[in-house]
């Protein structure tokens, strides 16, 4: 079936364009409107059919993965997020359930975080799908959250559990489907630790909890002593390197001072987000992450392809 491009946007994309920047949809472009003190946050991902997900993953999850990992980006920053736009492709094999399904994963996480469908565009694909979706959301200038601000002696966190979603995809452990499928972008613990200034540097967890660190060391310039016994995971059976090297997991690393501890670690009931202490940044002319084991041992890590 072939579908038509303008009956798929009246009927399925207009709906989730609830706000006035989206102009219904009708207009050449979205206005997007701020005030003065406000920084716009953008980010963009793209999924690629057989490389991010599967057609057989359904519509649903393809659609709310895509939104949920952008937001993570946003988390990452602190922002609010607003608005967001979509490239939709379509191929000669899509049916209109598929887009259903698709446009229903989108309504439920636009919901689920207070964002909306302000544009986008849709083209004619070969065989493969591919979405790209462009987030925005807004923040004070001077509450922005980045991996470039992490200060020597700052203590190094990470919220939820890492390698969930490596014991869902690769270890096919069904309890954590959800993790790998839809995974928990940390958007009120970015916000809060912004609005409160707790915190000036974050990353969300997508390449692992190793690279991933190791972008805020190459950005900070410091080095990240963590010890594996504070790393917080659901297996402890499975090899912590697997666990940490693995990704996907959008969780937030971030660094604060020493006497935001107890404020930090009390966010944790209020926002109902499990916050672990797994180290500390330090300077030396390195800047590279040492791990330890329960017995201070290093735990060396080259053989993990891991780039130092
Ligand atoms: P243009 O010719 O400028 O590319 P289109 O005819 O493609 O415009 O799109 C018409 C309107 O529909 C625009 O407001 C555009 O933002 C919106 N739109 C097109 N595709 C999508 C999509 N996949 N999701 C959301 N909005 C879309
Ligand atoms: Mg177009």
């Amino acid at each position: 079936m072939n579908l038509d491009e303008f009956f798929l946007i009246e009927k399925y994309f207009k709906p989730l364009a609830t706000n006035k920047a989206a102009q219904n949809l009708s207009d050449d472009a979205a206005k997007i409107s701020l005030k003065v003190d406000e920084e716009l946050v953008v980010s963009k991902d793209m999924t690629v059919e057989d490389v991010h997900f599967l057609k057989s993953d359904g519509g649903y999850n393809i659609a709310a993965k895509l939104l949920r990992t952008n937001l993570s980006d946003l988390a990452a920053s602190g922002a609010v997020p607003l608005h967001y736009m979509l490239g939709f492709s379509k191929t000669i094999a899509m049916d209109e359930k598929f887009v259903k399904e698709f446009a229903q994963g989108l309504k439920d996480t636009q919901n689920e975080f207070a964002l909306n469908l302000i544009g986008g565009d849709t083209v004619k694909a070969h065989d493969k799908l591919f979405f790209s979706l462009t987030i925005f959301g807004k923040i004070k200038k001077k509450q922005i959250l980045s991996r470039k601000n992490a200060k020597n002696g700052d203590l190094i966190f990470v919220s939820g559990n890492i390698g969930d979603a490596y014991l869902a995809r690769v270890l096919g452990n069904k309890k954590f489907l959800s993790r790998h499928l839809l995974p928990t972008p940390r958007i009120k613990l970015g916000q809060t630790l912004a609005k409160n200034k707790l915190s000036q540097c974050a990353i969300d967890v997508s390449d692992g909890l190793l690279a991933d660190l190791q972008h805020i060391c190459d950005e900070s310039n410091l080095s990240a002593d963590i010890f594996s016994d504070k790393i917080p995971v659901s297996d402890k059976s499975v090899p912590i390197l697997d666990l940490i090297s693995a990704g996907d997991d959008y969780e937030l690393i971030f660094s604060a001072k020493k006497q935001h501890l107890k404020k930090i670690l009390s966010l944790s009931k209020t926002l109902d987000v499990k916050i672990s202490c797994i180290g500390y940044f330090k300077k030396d002319q390195k800047n590279s992450i040492n791990l330890f084991d329960s017995k201070n041992n290093k735990i060396n890590f080259s053989q993990y392809g891991y780039r130092h």
